[in-house]
């Protein structure tokens, strides 16, 4: 059985996850690229999220606001 404080943690961690998934999503700062740059297509060729506690990797295979995040496993 799950007490109020413990859902309390489920959706911190939640909202943690995403905030860290909105900023590896963000073009203000770069750090979701795409650009032309001289010609050159440059971009995010994909993006990373770990849980090292739950031996769990959620990977983007391409740019992090286009491609959905999938849950890995190992
Ligand atoms: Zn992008």
């Amino acid at each position: 059985m799950f007490s109020a404080a413990h859902f309390g943690e489920v959706d911190l961690e939640i909202l943690r996850e995403e905030a860290v998934k909105q900023a590896l999503r963000d073009h203000e700062g770069l750090v979701c690229s795409h650009q032309v740059v001289e010609e050159r297509r440059l971009g995010t060729l994909w993006s990373v999220v770990g849980h090292p506690c739950e031996r769990q990797l959620d990977i983007a295979a391409g740019s992090p606001c286009q491609a959905a995040y999938r849950t890995v496993s190992f």
